[in-house]
């Protein structure tokens, strides 16, 4: 039977592992962390005496991969949600409040109803939408949606810098329209938004652990790659931290790890090399208020706030320049907006964390998703996934569960050949 070895074990490279075991091979993870999961993880926070997220994390019921994912692991339950497509707004600076409710069809005939569109906006302003579909190489999204009308600043800034984690005015438009398409698109059944039922690593990891060691697939954590042995066109062996590991003819690499750490590996590699930073605020509320409710936030600093039980977070996307102050001066100014988001009057600050992602995805503009590498590379047994390569989508759970479903199509594809 013959064999991957899969370096990083974020979703991307769990991902590769699922689906290369359903198709028959061995598999091998290797992971230099004390756990897996990468960006996409949860952990037990000792200040808010609970297990939090290292980031909120919105997925959309067309995110197809990711459900298949789900679903292979024994999952499928992992995600929740509203059981309709719809989206709450505040406007921080003027109090108001509207919601966005998308209606059942592909045909979007809700854009005619007053009520259910964005406050001040026409429909004419959504259909300019389908100028991202038209999209040039180098076009922003601002250039496309136009950044002086309501409907942009109210509903597309926001969704667009959450989708991107890079702001409107330099974001990659023909990133954001393989979304619309997928979701919006499609109608309100495919654009409900989920997030993670408990937590994104029972959701997402531990179910593929278990997945894993079901089919007797190794899992070694603490597990660095220090260097790959490249002879001809191929990758003679692995050196970890704790000694070489040699690559048998016919078995295959997988590099899934971050793009810094792909470049370093491999001689040569051309990797978007820019970053972008997200920082989530976790804040322990008074009083538990219901299962999960969100809110997106226009007009402060904050783009999302999202309430589970006890805990409100805040996600701030594209955050490189709030992420250089200290923690409690950003806590300081999120938990404000988080009063005037639920209405909590002049609370003091609650027990809190604040976590800083310096490098939570690369910066998505033309010039860095020109970067993005294929999952072939020149060495044949030698392959990538990751968020940040060539899958079309933007640097999402999606768009990396879809790069490891890639990867090994990849594999098991010059497996056959070879
Ligand atoms: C705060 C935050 C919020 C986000 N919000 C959303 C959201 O709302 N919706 C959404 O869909 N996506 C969101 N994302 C993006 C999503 O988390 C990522 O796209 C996804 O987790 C990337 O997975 P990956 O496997 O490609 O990379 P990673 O998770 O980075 O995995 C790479 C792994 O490789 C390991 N590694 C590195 N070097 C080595 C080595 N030499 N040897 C062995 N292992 C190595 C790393 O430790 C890591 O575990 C968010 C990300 C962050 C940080």
């Amino acid at each position: 039977m013959r064999h991957a070895h899969i370096i990083g074990a974020g979703v991307a490279g769990l991902s590769t592992a699922v689906h290369l075991l359903n198709r028959g091979w061995n598999v091998t993870l290797h992971e230099s962390a004390g756990h897996a999961g990468g960006r996409c993880r949860s952990f037990v926070d000792a200040t808010l005496g609970c297990r939090i997220d290292n980031g909120n994390h919105l997925l959309l019921s067309g995110n197809g991969a990711a459900l298949e994912y789900l679903s292979l692991i024994d999952a499928a339950d992992g995600l929740t949600g509203p059981d309709k497509a719809a989206f709450p707004f505040l406007d921080l600076k003027t109090g108001r409040r509207w919601t966005v409710e998308m209606g059942a069809g592909r045909l979007p005939w809700w854009i005619f109803s007053e009520a259910r569109r964005v406050p001040g906006s026409r429909p004419a302003d959504y259909v300019r939408a389908l100028r991202l579909a038209w999209a040039g190489e180098r076009a922003t999204v601002a250039e496309c949606l136009g950044a002086d009308n309501p409907l942009f600043k109210r509903f597309w800034e926001p969704l667009a810098v959450a989708v991107l984690n890079t702001a409107a005015d330099e974001g990659a438009a023909s990133l954001l329209w393989p979304v619309i398409r997928e979701t919006f698109g499609r109608g309100e059944a495919a654009c409900r938004p989920m997030i993670a039922r408990v937590g994104l690593s029972e959701s997402f990891v531990d179910p593929a652990l278990r997945f894993l060691a079901g089919r007797r697939a190794g899992f070694f954590a603490n597990h660095r790659l220090r260097a790959l042995s490249l002879k001809g066109d191929r990758v003679a062996a692995l050196t970890f931290e704790g000694g070489d590991e040699a690559v048998a003819a016919g078995d295959a690499v997988v590099l899934a790890v971050p793009p810094r750490n792909a470049a370093e590996l491999v001689p040569g590699l051309i990797v978007p090399d820019l970053s972008r930073a997200i920082v989530n605020g976790h804040f322990r509320l008074p009083a538990a208020s219901g299962d999960f409710s969100f809110l997106g936030l226009v007009g402060g600093v904050a783009q999302w706030l999202f309430v589970r039980g006890a805990v409100a977070s805040v996600t701030v996307s594209a955050a490189d320049t709030l992420a250089e102050n200290d923690a409690a001066a950003i806590a300081g100014r999120l938990w404000d907006e988080v009063c005037r988001a639920l209405a909590l009057g002049e609370a003091p600050l609650p027990a809190y964390r604040i976590v800083k992602e310096k490098r939570a995805t690369f910066a998505q503009t033309p010039d860095q998703v020109r970067r993005r590498p294929p999952a072939r590379t020149p060495w044949k047994n030698l392959f990538l996934a990751g968020d940040w390569t060539q899958t079309g989508l933007p640097a999402t759970i999606e768009g990396a569960i879809r790069s490891g479903r890639k990867a090994a199509e990849t594999v098991i594809w010059s497996g056959s050949r070879a």
